[in-house]
């Protein structure tokens, strides 16, 4: 490709972002189970506070987010002003790459973490750095061996996605010990999912001076279509990124969404609780059938097979019948699917076709007599 302006060194080698499929060629009854996506919906207080915000929609938007900035704060307890809102958190790991990365530094990351974390440092013109993980979980001694005086930014997220898995906050905050010369991002996507009293890393960003906790409306608030993120962290690093922020990213019906939807505390909870029970019922039935996952703490469970090739089999026939998982080739994980745990029929039907699958395979491994 010839290019008469140039972009920027490293622009060019961004492999496009692949969202998982959301439709299957005649069908449109698909079950749509390859984007975390809460099977509950959002709130019906948020859809009626976007229904309303339509009659604002000539006005601009709050360019401070206050209102949704207090209400994040009374939820989680945290202070308002050390709260930044953005256009998913997509926007603010973008904002973080853009202002503490760039050319000579260095961006650390796991290997089968986020794609966005890859994706932001190079559009920054930073050199990403992926390390290995243990076990599909975060490797803490091997970000810490990983670091170099370049890097800037590290990237965690805990749960992680694709993975499901999550390591305990004191080896995080181990790990923003170690590493003081750059910022630790807690990437929280899944915080909720994990219950108990995991706070996604909020106490250790209040504490600390270099980590940086991310969440968003997109997992259990039901909002994915709304593009609403935040993030909380040492009063420094958010004025640094208010100062990049577009002074109108969030729309007024989103704004106004998802403050309704962080006051709907019993939306969460019923979500959460759901998810839970059925997340361990997803796991159990996929091991009846012979295919393991390892302990999922977020929405998904990342089911393995024996290899790639079985793995795509298996997504074929979860396609013929109608369903959609998410392959995680990209992520280096060619031998798993990764499959959002649904509501209690979309479990069962997604148990029972995937143990006709492994049932078929059995017999045809099974010797002529
Ligand atoms: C889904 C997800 C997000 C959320 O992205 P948004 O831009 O807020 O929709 C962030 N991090 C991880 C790891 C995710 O899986």
């Amino acid at each position: 490709m010839s290019h008469t302006v140039p972009p920027q060194p490293g622009i060019l080698q961004i492999a496009l972002y692949e969202a998982g499929t959301s439709h299957l060629a005649g069908r449109t009854d698909a079950l749509k189970l390859s984007s975390n996506e809460n099977p509950f919906g959002p709130s019906h207080k948020a859809r009626e506070a976007v229904a309303r915000s339509v009659h604002q929609m000539h006005r601009y938007p709050s360019t401070d987010h206050a209102a949704l900035r207090h209400a994040i704060g009374e939820a989680h307890g945290l202070d308002r002003d050390r709260i930044i809102c953005g256009v998913g958190s997509d926007e603010i790991i973008h904002f973080l790459c853009q202002a503490y990365a760039g050319p000579d530094t260095e961006v650390l990351f796991t290997e089968h973490g986020f794609l966005m974390y890859r994706i932001s440092a190079m559009a920054a013109g930073a050199t990403p750095v992926a390390v290995g993980e243990r076990d599909r979980t975060t490797d803490i001694d091997a970000l810490i061996a990983g670091a170099t005086p370049a890097t800037r930014l590290i990237f965690v997220a805990n749960p992680n996605n694709p993975t499901g898995t999550m390591v305990p906050l004191d080896e995080l905050e181990r790990l923003a010990l170690a590493v003081p010369q750059a910022i630790l991002v807690i990437d929280a996507a899944y915080a909720e999912y994990v219950g108990g009293d995991y706070d996604g890393g909020a106490d250790l960003a209040t504490r600390l001076p270099n980590v940086v906790m991310t969440r968003t409306f997109s997992k259990i608030y039901g909002l994915g279509g709304l593009r609403v993120g935040w993030a909380y962290g040492p009063r420094e690093i958010i004025d640094v990124l208010n100062r990049i922020r577009g002074p109108f990213n969030l729309s007024g019906p989103a704004l106004e969404g998802a403050e309704a939807a962080v006051r709907d505390r019993a939306h969460v909870e019923h979500s959460r609780s759901e998810n839970a029970r059925l997340r361990v019922w997803l796991a159990r039935a996929l091991a009846d059938r012979g295919v393991p996952s390892d302990a999922s703490f977020a929405n998904f469970v990342l089911a393995r097979f024996a290899d790639g090739a079985t793995a795509e089999a298996c997504d074929a026939a979860l396609r013929e019948a109608g369903i959609i998982v998410r392959r995680v080739a990209g992520y280096g994980l060619p031998h798993c699917l990764r499959i959002t745990v649904g509501d209690e029929a979309s479990c069962r039907r997604v148990a029972h076709v995937i143990g006709q699958f492994t049932a078929a395979r059995a017999q045809i491994q099974v010797p002529a007599p």
